[in-house]
């Protein structure tokens, strides 16, 4: 089967949504069959543009080498253009890969929480936080759907479920309230980790970035000085390897030019 595949979907103004497969190493793969069966799925109001890129060397999206990398590159190529406030990934596991992203340490060992199963082996969770924060607002929709590799039919089928209550809303609430009726718990889970993320994570990444505005950085001690002085003056939890991944998503900001300043400031009907 083809792997490559791109496709815009519904109307150009209004909420921009993208499901995009094949992120990293051979996942296009498995994912080019999820992203296919979302080709005929209903978009409320707004457009959905589907992607699914073709194999490349696999980095994991919490190196922020991949956001260097070509794939990496031409992945943020395609948020930057369209925009997205819903953000789909889809990935691919091995079994073998299961207990590793779904493991109650994940946090103390990653830096991001366990993915939650929804069902048929589909696993859910928010996308790397080197560009949850850089390239998303707050209360955006970026997620990550993760599905077993060479995909059972039940799994495609969950995928189809959650990819058609993404592409039938139109914000993070309405697609979390749908979720819950389907998956209470798992709900109660992601919002859970969400306040966390958002009380620490990404309120320290605002300060960060703050900051870096008042003073220019000169050189890399500067930037590891500027972090610690956020830390000791908020009160953060944050532990030594989410430490290193604010200094990651700072160094994506400042490589993909300030992005998401500029996502403030530009009039999308315009466009
Ligand atoms: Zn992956």
């Amino acid at each position: 089967m083809e792997v490559n595949f791109f496709k815009e979907m519904g109307v150009k103004n209004g909420i921009s949504r993208l499901f995009v497969g094949g992120v990293h190493g051979k996942e296009g793969l498995s994912t080019i069959n999820a992203i296919k069966m979302a080709e005929n799925i209903t978009v409320n109001g707004g457009s959905l543009v589907l992607c699914n890129f073709p194999p490349s060397p696999y980095l994991s999206t919490l190196d922020p080498l991949y956001y260097l990398s070509l794939a990496g590159s031409k992945l943020l190529d395609r948020v930057m253009k369209n925009q997205p406030e819903i953000y789909l990934e889809l990935h691919c596991y091995h079994p073998e890969n299961y207990t590793k992203l779904t493991r109650q340490d994940r946090k103390e060992k990653f830096g991001v929480p366990g993915l939650v199963e929804l069902e048929n082996g589909v696993l859910i969770g928010s996308v790397s936080p080197l560009i949850r924060s850089t390239f998303f607002d707050l209360n955006d929709f970026p997620f990550t759907l993760e599905m077993p590799c060479n995909p059972s039919e039940e799994s495609l089928q969950t995928c189809r479920e959650i990819m058609e209550i993404v592409a039938g809303s139109g914000n993070r609430q309405e697609i979390m309230e749908k979720l819950s009726s389907a998956y209470p718990q798992r709900v109660e889970t992601l919002n859970s980790y969400f306040k966390d993320f958002s009380r620490n994570f990404h309120s320290a990444f605002e300060k960060i970035k703050q900051k870096s505005l008042k003073t220019p950085l000169k050189d890399y001690p500067a930037l590891e000085k500027l972090i610690n002085d956020v830390l000791d003056e908020g009160n953060f939890d944050l532990n030594p390897v989410q430490i290193k991944q604010l200094e990651g998503a700072f160094l994506i900001f400042k490589e993909y030019g300030s992005f998401k300043s500029c996502k403030l400031n530009t009039n999308k009907s315009e466009t």
